[in-house]
């Protein structure tokens, strides 16, 4: 959740509970007992009862936040305590109301029964040669609508194909993340752009079909009139805190929310338009089957240059690099790599995790993080809910 944390007074780490036996001075009989930790404490938990020769028997994720500061971790050489294996009714209890999260967040100005038509500026090719399929970027002029169609980063629209469907109905919209900032390419806040892929595959026919909206897109000529609608979508936004760290998991067109991050972080001309002076760490992992079909690579390598010390820029070639199994690398791959690190930033509260692209890479990040997560003696599918719960871990895949 994007409310600060001053704000709430909460943290926004999650709780486990971590229980540990060990015997106690004066070969009294072996102690077990437990300690309830936000995630960034966990590892100075395990290095202090690791330290006093105690053994930790199981992490499990407890149910509740605590505020801020956290509570002292109990070292397992202090005096027995009562187990704790829920936090206290104060901890969890927060004086401050809870704001509704992102309540002025626009969303549905547009529905599908009265869109709004923007009309094409540009739509221009991302790939380069060698590459495969068909990814462009479009952009469309929101001028004029009455409400304004506004968007922050991260939400989606909707856009309405022309034509009918096989059952002679009009399409149905199709979603796409938005690839601009809320002040567009333009920064004159009255155009949004999109990175579409053109869908296209063979059916069990063996015909090639084509995409009905990607193709209607991709296809399209500036000064085109398309149905709008939205913006839509919660699960993507940035958090406000110009000190968090962002962690991008994305691939082929999941790079639409991504650039808008990255854009809202890094670009000149966004960053004085919106004033938000981003200083924490970006770290993008980034995949795609080519080199040639690396998206906005040349944006992101100029933020490197620019930002060395906040952005940090992995990628996953999977049909020209190989994993450390021979295989193809994937993103997951990476993931796992850099497994130490990427839980390093996560045991801070101050870290969010995006994930976006094709549903099929959620198995494969699932997988990495599982295995990252139980090298450090943590169970991934009982740290992920909570990561959610705190609002750092957000999924759009389609
Ligand atoms: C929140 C969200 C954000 C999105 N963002 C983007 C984005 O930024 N960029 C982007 O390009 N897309 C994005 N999409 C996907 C987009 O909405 C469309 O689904 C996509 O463009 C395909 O639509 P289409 O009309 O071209 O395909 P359609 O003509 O609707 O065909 C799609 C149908 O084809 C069939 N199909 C697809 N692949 C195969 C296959 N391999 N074998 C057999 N059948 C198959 C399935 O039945 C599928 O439902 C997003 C989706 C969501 C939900």
């Amino acid at each position: 959740m994007r409310v600060s944390q001053a704000a709430s007074g909460h943290t926004t780490s999650g709780l486990f509970t971590v229980v540990a036996s060990g015997r106690q001075a004066g070969s009294r009989p072996t102690v077990v007992q437990s300690y309830t930790v936000p995630l960034r404490q966990l590892s100075t938990t395990f290095k202090q009862i690791t330290a006093s020769g105690a053994r930790i028997l199981s992490v499990t994720a407890a149910s509740q936040d605590l505020p801020a500061p956290a509570a002292p971790v109990a070292a397992p050489s202090a005096p027995p305590k009562k187990a704790t294996s829920k936090p206290s009714k104060k901890a969890v209890t927060s004086s401050a109301p809870k704001k509704k999260p992102h309540a002025n967040v626009p969303v549905n100005t547009y529905k599908p029964k009265t869109p709004f038509m923007g009309t094409v500026t540009e739509n221009y090719s991302l790939l380069t040669d060698g590459a495969i399929g068909r990814v462009q970027h479009i952009t469309f002029d929101l001028a004029g609508g009455e409400p304004q169609l506004e968007y922050v980063e991260g939400q989606s629209i909707g856009i309405i194909p022309e034509g009918n469907d096989a059952n002679g109905k009009p399409h149905k919209l199709r979603l796409y993340s938005i690839a601009s900032t809320r002040h567009g390419d333009s920064y004159n806040d009255s155009t949004v752009s999109l990175c579409v892929r053109q869908l296209e595959y063979k059916n069990e026919a063996g015909e090639q079909i084509y995409g009905v909206c990607s193709s209607y897109l991709c296809d399209i000529e500036p000064g085109t009139k398309v149905k709008i609608t939205g913006p839509v979508g919660k699960e993507m936004l940035l958090p406000e805190d110009e000190d968090a760290n962002i962690i991008m998991l994305a691939t082929g067109t999941g790079i639409a929310p991504m650039r808008t991050y990255l854009r809202r972080m890094f670009e000149s001309k966004e960053r004085k338009a919106n004033g938000w002076s981003f200083k924490g760490k970006a770290w993008l992992f980034m995949g795609a089957p080519k080199t040639a079909n690396l998206l906005y690579d040349d944006d992101f390598n100029n933020y490197l240059k620019e930002y060395p010390d906040n952005f940090r820029y992995t990628k996953a070639i999977s049909r020209e690099e190989q994993n450390s199994k021979g295989g193809r690398m994937y993103i997951q791959d990476r993931v796992s790599e850099h497994a130490d690190e990427i839980f390093a930033m996560i045991e801070n509260p101050k870290t969010h995790v995006y994930m976006c692209g094709l549903r099929g890479m959620e198995p494969g990040i699932d997988e990495a993080m599982s295995a990252a997560a139980a090298a450090k003696g943590l169970d991934w599918k009982e740290l992920r809910p909570q990561l959610k719960k705190a609002d750092r871990w957000h999924v759009e895949t389609y």
